[in-house]
C-alpha cells in the first residue's frame, strides 16, 4: 500500500488520453482519466458540421482496434463515433465532466511518510493523487489569435467556434489563415453562398502569403507515412529526415478541392490593420472575423511545473512528442512510451 489513489492520472479523455489508456489497461496499470467533456470523442464532436478526416480511415487507427471502414475521406461523426465505441470496448475508466483546473507536487514522505514513498502529484479540484500524470488535453481548448494592429467592433470567434455556414447568413464574413482550418472553413462558406444565394453569404478569405496546396493526390496517409519514418529514425538515434517535401500545407480535402477548381478560393493579402475589415470601412468592410489562426497545447492545469519534472507526461502534441503525435494514426507509439516508461516505474505498486 503506498497511499497513492492511483498509479497514474491521464487529464484528457480524447484519441490521446484513450490510446495511452489502452497501453496502462494493457500494462496492469492502476489508473483513472478525467475528462472535462460531457461526451466522449474529445474535440471531435466539437469541430464544424462539414469537417472530414485528411486521411482514409486506414490510416487512423489506435491501438488495439482500428477505424471502422468509411467511404473516401470519413466525416467528424465517424471519428466520434468510432472513439465512443473505443472507449467503451476496453472499458476505459473515463470520468466525464471532470475539468482539472490544477496539478501540484506532492512530496516525498507527504503521501507515503512511514514508506518515505516517492514524489508524486494532487490532481485539483478533485484532490485525486497519483505518482504519474498524463496531460493528453490536446489543443482545442487553447485557440491562439495574432496580435493585429486596430481595432474592429464587429463579431470576431476563433476556428474552434465555427460549425456551420447558416450561422452567418446575411453576413459578409473575412477568414483569416493559410492552413487547413482556414481553407477549409473558407470552402465551406464560399460553397454555401454559392449553393444557396438566398443565405446572403459573403466570404473572403485572408492569408499572410500566398496559399500552399499539396498536390492533390497527396492527402494524410503521405503524411502518416513521412512522419512514421520520422519517428523510426529518431528512435533509432539516426538523423531526423525532416518533413515531407511537398509545396504546400493545405491538404486539398474534396471540399477545398471543389471550391479551388471552382475559383471560389482566392486568397486576398491580409490586412496591415484590423480597421480595414470595419464593417463601414469600405469595400473590405464584414460583420464578422473567423480566427482560422491555430492553436497551443493545452498545458493550463500544469502551468508552473516544467514539462521535465519527474512523472509527468504529455501525450498527443506533436510540438512537445515528436512527429505524427497529434495525429489519431502517430499517437500511438508514444502513447505505448509514456504507458511503458509509467509500467516500468515498479518502485510503487499502486494500493
Ligand atoms: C480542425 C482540425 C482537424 C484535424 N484533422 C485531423 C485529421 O484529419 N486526422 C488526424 O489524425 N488528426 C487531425 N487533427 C489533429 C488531432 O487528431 C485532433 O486535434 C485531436 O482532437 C487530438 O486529440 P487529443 O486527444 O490529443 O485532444 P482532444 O481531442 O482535444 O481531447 C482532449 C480532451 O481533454 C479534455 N481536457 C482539456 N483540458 C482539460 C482539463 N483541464 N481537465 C480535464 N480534461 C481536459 C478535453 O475536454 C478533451 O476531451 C485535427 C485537428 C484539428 C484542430
Amino acid at each position: 500500500m503506498t497511499g497513492w489513489d492511483y498509479h497514474a492520472v491521464i487529464i484528457g479523455g480524447g484519441q490521446s488520453g484513450l490510446a495511452t489508456a489502452y497501453y496502462l489497461r494493457k500494462y496492469g496499470v492502476s489508473f483513472v482519466v478525467l475528462d472535462a467533456g460531457e461526451r466522449p470523442g474529445g474535440a471531435w464532436p466539437h469541430y464544424w458540421d462539414s469537417l472530414t478526416l485528411f486521411s482514409r480511415a486506414e490510416f487512423s487507427n489506435l491501438p488495439g482496434w482500428p477505424m471502422p471502414a468509411a467511404e473516401g475521406f470519413p466525416p467528424r461523426d465517424h471519428v466520434v463515433d468510432y472513439l465512443t465505441r473505443y472507449e467503451q470496448r476496453y472499458e476505459l475508466p473515463v470520468r466525464r465532466g471532470e475539468r482539472v483546473e490544477r496539478v501540484e507536487r506532492v512530496e516525498r514522505g507527504e503521501q507515503d511518510a512511514a514508506a518515505g514513498g516517492p514524489a508524486g502529484f494532487r490532481v485539483l479540484p478533485q484532490g485525486i493523487t497519483a505518482r504519474h500524470v498524463v496531460v493528453a488535453t490536446g489543443i482545442w481548448s487553447a485557440p491562439f489569435i495574432p496580435f493585429v494592429p486596430g481595432s474592429f467592433t464587429g463579431t470576431q470567434l476563433h476556428a474552434a467556434q465555427y460549425r456551420r455556414p447558416a450561422d452567418f447568413a446575411g453576413q459578409r464574413v473575412a477568414v483569416i489563415g493559410a492552413g487547413n482550418s482556414g481553407a477549409q472553413i473558407a470552402a465551406d462558406l464560399a460553397l454555401a453562398a454559392r449553393e444557396d444565394p438566398a443565405l446572403g453569404i459573403e466570404a473572403r478569405w485572408y492569408t499572410r502569403g500566398e496559399p500552399a496546396f499539396m498536390p492533390d493526390g497527396i492527402d494524410g496517409s503521405d503524411l502518416f507515412r513521412r512522419n512514421r519514418e520520422r519517428f523510426l529514425a529518431i528512435a533509432r538515434g539516426g538523423e531526423d529526415p525532416g518533413c515531407a517535401d511537398f509545396d504546400g500545407d493545405i491538404v486539398a480535402v474534396p471540399e477545398v478541392r471543389r471550391a479551388r477548381d471552382a475559383g471560389l478560393l482566392r486568397a486576398h493579402p491580409m490586412v496591415a490593420s484590423l480597421d480595414e475589415l470595419e464593417r463601414d470601412g469600405g469595400d473590405n468592410g464584414v460583420d464578422t472575423i473567423i480566427w482560422a489562426t491555430g492553436f497551443r497545447p493545452a498545458l493550463r492545469p500544469v502551468r508552473g511545473l516544467p514539462l521535465s519534472t519527474p512523472n509527468l507526461h504529455v501525450v498527443g502534441f506533436d510540438a512537445l512528442g515528436g512527429p505524427g503525435a497529434g495525429t489519431i494514426g502517430g499517437v500511438s507509439p508514444f502513447a505505448r512510451e509514456v504507458a511503458r516508461r509509467i509500467a516500468g516505474d515498479s518502485c510503487t505498486v499502486s494500493g
